[in-house]
């Protein structure tokens, strides 16, 4: 990956939560409090600016950028978890204009690992960890099998859908869905949706 498809990944996840705001602001509205779709839109707009008026120094320095804005510009819960999520994963990259598939893959866990860190959400809370963790494995997976990045990305978009569609029927532990508590079960959840649209749009960016 290089700071090309970095942007372009980052443009195309905007694109798509732009396009799907609604959609997430009506999940959120059934379980939470019905701002996903706006708090998304409010940040990835900030990143498209940034990455507008930036040249970046490399792959790394482009999702550690990324990750702040998103921090400063996003207020709810989704907001400090990917901002940290994307700072972390920009910190686990070797520096330089380009870095490899067992680099990105490693860096991904690191991403991951900063949302467990934070929210300190366990698999099966009904979180963005319900998402985000298969479609890691998924990645991890291809990349020690030999895949290429757009069949990494396919499978770890393919893992996150399953795994967003599955938090349908779980109760939530974590976050405003958790006062609802087993009122929250029946419906998906906004934010294993939202990072499915995150890895959805790595594999569409790098479909061949
Ligand atoms: P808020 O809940 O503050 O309004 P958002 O609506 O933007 O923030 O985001 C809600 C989403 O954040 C939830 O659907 C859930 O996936 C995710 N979330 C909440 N708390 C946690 C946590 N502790 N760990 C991981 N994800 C979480
Ligand atoms: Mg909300």
């Amino acid at each position: 990956m290089d700071v090309v498809l970095a942007t372009a990944w980052l443009r195309a996840i905007a694109e798509s939560v732009d396009a799907d705001a609604d959609e997430l602001t009506k999940l959120d509205s059934a379980i939470g409090d019905g701002d996903h779709g706006v708090n998304l839109r409010r940040g990835f707009t900030a990143v498209t600016a940034l990455l507008d008026g930036t040249a970046f120094t490399g792959v790394g320095d482009v999702f550690v950028r990324t990750g702040g804005t998103l921090i400063s510009k996003v207020g709810g819960a989704s907001g400090p978890l990917y901002g940290s999520a994307f700072r972390a994963l920009g910190k686990a990259l070797p520096p330089g204009p380009a870095v490899t598939l067992p680099d990105l893959a490693g860096a991904l866990r690191a991403g991951l690992d900063a949302v467990t860190a934070l929210g300190g959400a366990a698999p099966g809370d009904k979180t963005i960890v319900d998402a985000y963790r298969p479609a890691v494995a998924a990645f991890e997976e291809a990349v020690a099998g030999g895949a290429a990045l757009p069949e990494a990305a396919a499978g770890a978009a393919r893992a996150a859908g399953d795994g967003a569609r599955a938090t349908i029927s779980l109760t939530a532990r974590k976050g405003r869905a958790s006062y609802l508590g087993e009122r929250s079960a029946g419906h998906q959840d906004p934010g294993a949706t939202s990072t499915w649209l995150i890895f959805q749009a790595l594999a569409d960016v790098t479909a061949p």
